[in-house]
């Protein structure tokens, strides 16, 4: 049994603190002082809360010791991404026009964590406003991936991927709009679960594309996952499109892990070509563990897949240069005046100050969306593309007529070099092929690790389930986590080079 309490996972956390063996304190500062040692060379996090996580730290210990009710998680800690609001801590979503807001509230899902008395370590990092695969796109810098510190982390959730990956925190927060969760989790051999649209609060989330935005967890067990994700799911008024059910029964689903008989369909259009052949192979191989541990396979046609890209990038875009155009510089962060006019005019202000606070990636789909949403070209762009977004969610359907869950390899390579996809956004955008139909269509997807590509590298391994269906991916996940520890004996992470020894080029 470890002493160091970075390197268990939350599940192990919380019988430990249940059992008294360790307090939330010592965990707490153990995490931070390996933040401190480690994440200078990963930069997982923008805003390290020392004070706070301490003092929420000996808050949990008190409640435990008097004896007072707590939940399962009390005490351990976690990270969350820097795109959701937290009261009196910063929230920059990555961009420049957000440095120095300080929120004066906390999403529903902070609110939460913070009654199951987690302790919060911190912001992490991400591309700006969640618009990327890479986190390159972040105004404060890349972060790097803890297998290899020259190749990105994923995106754009990529700070609380690494974060989990780094043994930097033992659970964080992402947001997945079009894999920001899944993806990450797939290329640093990390869990990440988006859950159904409206299974978690979006209260409180720097919107992104308000149809398509989903919090959810980053870990490195599938328990992991399901434990989270019922600390900080379920029904809240503060968000109108929040499911009025009880969570789905996902901690007990991943405790299970039990596939017999249950048919698992091989979704034909996100497999083979695109796919890098050592991914294709890890996910061939996948597969056939979860027959031997009696999954049925079944294999499926989504004929509209095709058209998903294409639909997500008018979709969001147009969501985005809408939820965007509140960063006017009146309201948040960042005002500049344009230079050279001496009474320069409201317009002036908010131009000069969206010009300079906004990157690239960002003007790129302001840009887009602004024009698919003009009159004359409305139905041509943003019409037809919710056209195949209904024809996506009824692939879906017929889909799931045949096989109880589908699944695919997460992305179709491993972790690519840090500048290699930076100049051209479509092979950037590519990234996402697998995890876009779930967004468009509001169901659930995991991704788990699948074991190393050619490059010794992680490769991830996708389980979609119907809308409110989450502990069937959980159920998946549990049991290809389970078959793949017995074949490496123990956990992928631990194969991960030291991150200790590792060089950062500059
Ligand atoms: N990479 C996708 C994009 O750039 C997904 C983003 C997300 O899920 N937030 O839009």
């Amino acid at each position: 049994m470890t002493s160091d309490p970075t390197r268990l996972s939350a599940a192990e956390l919380a019988d430990r603190l249940a059992a008294g063996e360790l307090s939330s304190v010592e965990i707490t500062q153990a995490h931070l002082d390996r933040i401190d040692a480690v994440d200078p060379k990963v930069h997982a996090y923008l805003h390290v809360d020392r004070d706070g996580a301490l003092a929420q730290a000996a808050e949990a210990d008190r409640r435990r010791s008097a004896g007072e009710d707590v939940a399962a998680l009390t005490g351990v800690p976690i990270a969350v991404k820097d795109v959701v609001t937290t009261k009196g801590l910063p929230t920059t979503a990555g961009s420049r026009i957000l440095q120095g807001w300080i929120p004066p509230y906390d999403a529903t899902l902070v609110t939460r964590l913070k009654q199951a008395g987690m302790p919060i370590l911190g912001k992490t990092n991400m591309d700006e406003f969640a618009m990327g695969s890479s986190t390159e796109h972040s105004a404060y810098g890349p972060t790097r991936n803890p297998w290899d510190l020259e190749r990105i982390p994923g995106g754009s959730g990529g700070g609380s991927a690494a974060a989990v990956g780094a043994h930097l925190a033992p659970l964080a927060i992402g947001t997945d709009t079009g894999g920001s969760i899944r993806q990450p989790a797939s290329v640093t051999g990390t869990v990440g679960a988006k859950p159904t649209y409206g299974g978690v609060s979006r209260y409180g989330l720097i919107a992104l594309a308000s149809s398509l935005d989903q919090a959810g967890p980053c870990t490195r067990t599938v328990l992991d996952s399901a434990l989270l994700h019922e600390v900080i799911g379920g029904h809240d008024p503060m968000d109108s499109t929040s499911i009025d059910a009880p969570v789905p029964p996902v901690v007990e689903a991943a405790r299970r892990a039990d596939v017999t008989g249950l048919r698992i369909g091989i979704v034909r259009e996100l497999t083979g070509d695109g796919y890098a052949p050592d991914v294709q192979r890890r996910f061939d191989e996948s597969v056939a563990l979860l027959t031997d541990r009696g999954a049925e396979i079944v294999e499926v046609s989504c004929p509209h897949f095709e058209q998903a890209l294409a639909a997500y990038y008018l979709i969001l875009p147009s969501e985005a240069s809408s939820n965007l155009a509140k960063f006017d510089a009146m309201r948040y962060g960042l005002r500049v005046g344009p230079e050279g006019v001496e009474r320069p005019s409201a317009e002036q202000v908010m131009a000069a100050t969206r010009d300079a606070g906004f990157g690239d990636e960002v003007k790129r789909r302001v840009i887009l969306g602004t024009y698919a949403l003009s009159a004359g070209y409305y139905d041509a762009y943003y019409g037809q593309a919710q056209k195949v977004r209904t024809l996506v969610a009824r692939d879906f359907a017929a889909a799931f007529e045949q096989a109880d869950v589908l699944v695919s390899p997460t992305a179709p390579t491993t972790a690519f070099r840090l500048g290699d996809k930076l100049d051209d956004p479509m092979a950037m955008y590519r990234n996402d092929i697998a995890t876009i139909p779930a967004n468009l269509a509001g169901i659930p997807g995991l991704s788990v690790p699948a074991g190393l590509g050619d490059d010794g590298l992680p490769v991830g391994f996708q389980v979609l389930a119907p809308a409110t269906r989450d502990e069937l991916m959980y159920g998946v996940g549990a049991a290809l986590e389970a078959a793949l520890l017995q074949e490496w004996g123990g956990p992928l992470l631990d194969r991960a080079p030291a991150l200790e020894t590792m060089e950062v080029a500059r």
